[in-house]
C-alpha cells in the first residue's frame, strides 16, 4: 500500500475533473463525533464519471478509501494517514418525485430534508425523523428503528460496483436478502450514487404527528445534543435484552476513556465530551465490549463503521 507522500502524488497528478480535492481536512467538520484532527485526504466527486475515475484510480493504485455522507455514524482512526475520504458532491444531492409512489433521491441527499420533502407530499418516512446523515448513509447501513428500516422502501439503487476488475455504474434491484437489520450486502458495490424509492401516500397530518412524536421520543431517550455517532452497537440477536440494556446492567453509564464517556442517557451511545481522540473513542468501544462478553458470554457487533484501526 503506498504511503501519504505517495498517495498525495497520485491524487494531485490523477487529472481526473470534477473533482475537488482536500489536503489536511478538518474531521470535526465531516464527522459527527466532531474528533479535533486532520484528515490527510478529502476528495470530492461532483459527478458519477468523476467518482468512477476516482475509485479506479485509488483501486489500480492500491489505495484505501472511504466514502461517506454525512459521518454519523463512522469512526475513523486518524492517525491512520494513508486512507482517503470521498464525500460525494453536489449533483449527488437531489430529490425528485416521479410518478405516484415514486421518488427518485440522490445519495448525499440529507435526511432531515428527505424526511421533509417527502412529507410536503404526503408520504411517511417519520420513522427516520431525527436521525442525521445522508440518503446513501442510511441506505448503505439500513438505518432505522425497530420498527421499520429504509431499505424496505428502496426498489433499487444507482450505484458503481467492481465487475471483472472494472468499476461500472448501474443500477441495483434491491431483493430481500440484500438487506437485513443494520446492513446492506451487495457483492462488489462501491459506491451509491442515487436511490429509487417506493412509498404509497399518506394522511398529511398523521404523517406530521408522527414525525413530531418522533422527535420528542428521540430527544428524550438520546443524547441529541452530543457529539455521538448514534449507537456504537447492534442489539445482541441471541439475547432478549438490548445493547444498552446489557451496559447499563453493568453499570457503564458515564464511564469515561480519554476524552470519551458512555452516554449517561442512553447506554449504547459513546460521546466525545472533552476533546477525545479516534482511539480514546476506539479503546473505550473494546472495553465496553470486552465487559459485556466476560459477563454475558455475548460478542457486540459494531454499527458504528470503524475505519483505519
Ligand atoms: C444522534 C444520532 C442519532 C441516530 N439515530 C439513529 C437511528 O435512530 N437509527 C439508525 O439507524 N441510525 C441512527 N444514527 C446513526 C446514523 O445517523 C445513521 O446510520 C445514518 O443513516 C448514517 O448516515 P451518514 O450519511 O451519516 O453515514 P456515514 O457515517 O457517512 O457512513 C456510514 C456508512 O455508510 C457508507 N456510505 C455512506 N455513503 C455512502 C454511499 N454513497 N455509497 C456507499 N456507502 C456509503 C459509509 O462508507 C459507511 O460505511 C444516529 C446517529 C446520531 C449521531
Amino acid at each position: 500500500m503506498p504511503g501519504e507522500d505517495k498517495i498525495k502524488k497520485i491524487i494531485d497528478n490523477s487529472g481526473i475533473k470534477n473533482l475537488k480535492i482536500y489536503h489536511d481536512a478538518d474531521m470535526r467538520k465531516l464527522f459527527t463525533f466532531r474528533i479535533n484532527a486532520i484528515i490527510p485526504f478529502l476528495v470530492i466527486p461532483e459527478n458519477a464519471e468523476a467518482l468512477v475515475s476516482l475509485t479506479a484510480c485509488l483501486l489500480d493504485n492500491n489505495i484505501e478509501y472511504f466514502i461517506i455522507g454525512g459521518g454519523s455514524n463512522s469512526l475513523i482512526n486518524d492517525l491512520n494517514k494513508n486512507i482517503v475520504i470521498i464525500k460525494l458532491g453536489r449533483l449527488f444531492d437531489s430529490i425528485d418525485f416521479k410518478e405516484e409512489g415514486s421518488i427518485e433521491c440522490g445519495a448525499a441527499y440529507n435526511m432531515a430534508r428527505f424526511v421533509t420533502e417527502c412529507y410536503k407530499e404526503s408520504y411517511n418516512f417519520a420513522f427516520l425523523a431525527g436521525i442525521p446523515g445522508t440518503l446513501g448513509g442510511a441506505v448503505a447501513g439500513n438505518s432505522g428503528t425497530k420498527f421499520s428500516s429504509i431499505c424496505e422502501f428502496v426498489d433499487r439503487i444507482e450505484c458503481l460496483k467492481i465487475k471483472s476488475n472494472h468499476v461500472v455504474k448501474e443500477e441495483h434491484k434491491l431483493r430481500k436478502n440484500d438487506f437485513g437489520y443494520r446492513f446492506l450486502n451487495i457483492e462488489n458495490l462501491l459506491a451509491i450514487t442515487k436511490i429509487y424509492l417506493k412509498k404509497e401516500r399518506a394522511e398529511k397530518e398523521l404523517v406530521f404527528n408522527e414525525i413530531l412524536e418522533r422527535i420528542k421520543y428521540k430527544k428524550a431517550s438520546q443524547p441529541l445534543n452530543k457529539f455521538t455517532a448514534g449507537c456504537f452497537f447492534k442489539n445482541p440477536l441471541n439475547s432478549n435484552k438490548t445493547a444498552a440494556e446489557l451496559i447499563d446492567s453493568l453499570d457503564l453509564k458515564g464511564f469515561q476513556y480519554g476524552g470519551a464517556a458512555v452516554s449517561k442517557k442512553h447506554a449504547n451511545f459513546i460521546e466525545n465530551f472533552k476533546d477525545a481522540s479516534s482511539m480514546d473513542i476506539y479503546n473505550l468501544s473494546r472495553i465496553i465490549a470486552g465487559m459485556v462478553k466476560d459477563n454475558f458470554n455475548i460478542e457486540l457487533e459494531n454499527e458504528v463503521k470503524i475505519v483505519g484501526f
